[in-house]
């Protein structure tokens, strides 16, 4: 999937920074442009990418703090900028626009959802969000934010990637030591799904093709990633077993949204030299996967990539329904109603009737 980049805020800069240079190492050029967004210089600062500072006339590039309204606003009266420095980046060969934001913060929390509404209302392509949770042991304040965000930003972009911060973080490490160490997870996984489809090393019948990506996150408006990785041996025979324990370790210990199995589509993508993926295991793992997600709609393909390894990776969209989304999101009205001050005060943006009902 070709792909322009937007990050915005300091999260969706850097998983940006960490996503080109996933893409350029890996030599997939599913990356076709990227953009970084911020309210505070500092944050632009340290990153190799092309920049956008909004809110200078209220913020003086200091940053919005914790405060997300204050982060749609500046974005709101800034967005014609952000507009054009992505004229010319957007051309006829992308295929996808992605706004990378963790949703706890400020500028990216209130900023996302404004920009996404704006991409889509100009552009024709698909306009994602991959956002990202704060984990558990995040103040009130974060989840709050992270609420409020979700349900807006779900409703305004064609589909949004969660990404829980807790899920891909290594134990021993606090959140904030393995924030890049997160980062590099979050690039591996969804580099390697915009890089399916682009058949980076030969075609064939079974090879996975970008629509569909595009037709799995269509079914819903909340999407997760999984993912996980086996040694493989030469003999497609003897890895019936590899694919099927590497799919299902894909969804049941490495999704984005740990726990959410339940989802309206689901996408298993096999990665690796194709010679070595046993057929009998991919028919196999499609099928538990329409099991364990209820879905009658599981698409599979092969990603064929020089490894010695056998990766399985699994898109999952609509997943709003599953307990981890609803368990986040009363973390979050919990952590609000705790809050002296909940600030309901009527910004639109963030009025969001129609996904309560869906939720
Ligand atoms: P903003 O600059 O105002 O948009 O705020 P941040 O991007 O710092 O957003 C704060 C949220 O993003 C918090 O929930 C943090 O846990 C998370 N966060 C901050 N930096 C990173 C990062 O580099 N990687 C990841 N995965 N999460 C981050």
């Amino acid at each position: 999937m070709k792909t322009v980049l937007i990050g915005v805020g300091q999260a969706g800069g850097k998983v940006t920074s960490a996503l080109v240079d996933f893409d350029r190492e890996m030599g997939f050029g599913a990356v076709k442009g990227a953009l970084a967004v911020n309210s505070a210089t500092a944050d632009l600062q340290s990153l190799q990418l092309d920049t956008v500072l909004v809110g200078q006339d209220r913020v003086s590039g200091h940053g919005v703090g914790g405060d997300n309204e204050l982060g749609a606003e500046v974005m709101q009266a800034d967005v014609g900028e952000v507009m054009s420095a992505l004229d010319g980046r957007i051309t006829a060969e992308a295929e996808a626009i992605f706004v990378v934001a963790g949703l706890g913060g400020g500028t990216g929390s209130g900023g996302a959802p404004v920009l996404a509404r704006e991409l889509k209302r100009v552009y024709s392509v698909p306009v994602y969000a991959l956002a990202i949770l704060p984990g558990k042991s995040e103040g009130a304040m974060y989840q709050v934010n992270a609420g409020r965000s979700l349900k807006t930003l779900a409703r305004e972009a064609d589909s949004t990637i969660l990404i829980d911060n807790d899920a891909w973080h290594s134990s021993g490490e606090s959140l904030e030591e393995g924030f890049d160490s997160i980062n590099q997870s979050i690039a591996r996984r969804v580099g390697l799904v915009l890089a399916a489809g682009e058949a980076v090393e030969g075609v064939g019948e079974s090879v996975v093709d970008t629509s569909e990506v595009i037709n799995t996150l269509r079914s819903g408006s909340i999407a997760a990633l999984g993912y996980a990785v086996a040694d493989a041996s030469d003999d497609p025979d003897a890895n019936i077993n590899v694919v099927t324990s590497v799919a299902r370790n894909a969804l049941l210990t490495g999704t984005s949204l740990p726990d959410a199995t339940k989802a309206e589509a689901a996408l298993l993508v096999l990665a690796g030299k194709p010679d070595r993926i046993s057929r009998k295991g991919a028919e196999r793992a499609r099928k538990w996967l329409e099991e364990e997600t209820g879905s009658m709609e599981v698409r599979g393909g092969d990603f064929p990539l020089d490894s010695e390894r056998l990766a399985a990776l699994v898109v999952l969209g609509g997943v709003e329904r599953s307990g981890r989304v609803q368990e986040f999101l009363q973390r979050a009205k919990e952590a609000q109603e705790r809050d002296e001050e909940p600030s309901d005060d009527g910004d639109k943006l963030f009025q969001n009737d129609e996904l309560d009902n869906l939720l």
